[in-house]
């Protein structure tokens, strides 16, 4: 299913309908869609069509790759600044990666585990 970012705001994706061409749009803050398999049942049930999930699984395997590289990263530079860091990846990314015991801050330097 190909999924392309809409220029319409962070949170809009239009993602590719079976008909080839056709793109349906996803708010993936909100959690909507404009299929009418969605809009029509789904939303009522509260549950998410496919065209959902494929841009949250999408977004989830993006931000899977982000937090690899920041490790790989921090493993192959050896103790990094915590600031260069953040500035490369994200605070969130690295807060999480610290959270989770992949990395160590220690006095304003990063290290991996
Ligand atoms: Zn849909």
């Amino acid at each position: 299913m190909r999924i392309r970012k809409s220029s319409a705001g962070n949170e809009i994706y239009l993602v590719e309908s079976s008909t080839r061409g056709k793109y349906w749009k996803v708010n993936i803050e909100k959690k909507t869609c404009n299929c009418p398999h969605y809009v029509f049942r789904l939303r009522q049930k509260g549950q998410l069509c496919k065209h959902i999930l494929a841009v949250s699984d999408m977004l989830m395997n993006d931000s899977r790759d982000e937090f690899e590289k920041a490790v790989d990263y921090v493993k192959a530079s050896g103790e990094t600044d915590s600031v260069e860091l953040i500035e490369m990846f994200s605070e969130g990314i690295i807060d999480e990666l610290i959270e989770r015991g992949e990395l160590i801050e220690n006095r304003g330097k990063i290290r991996a585990t």
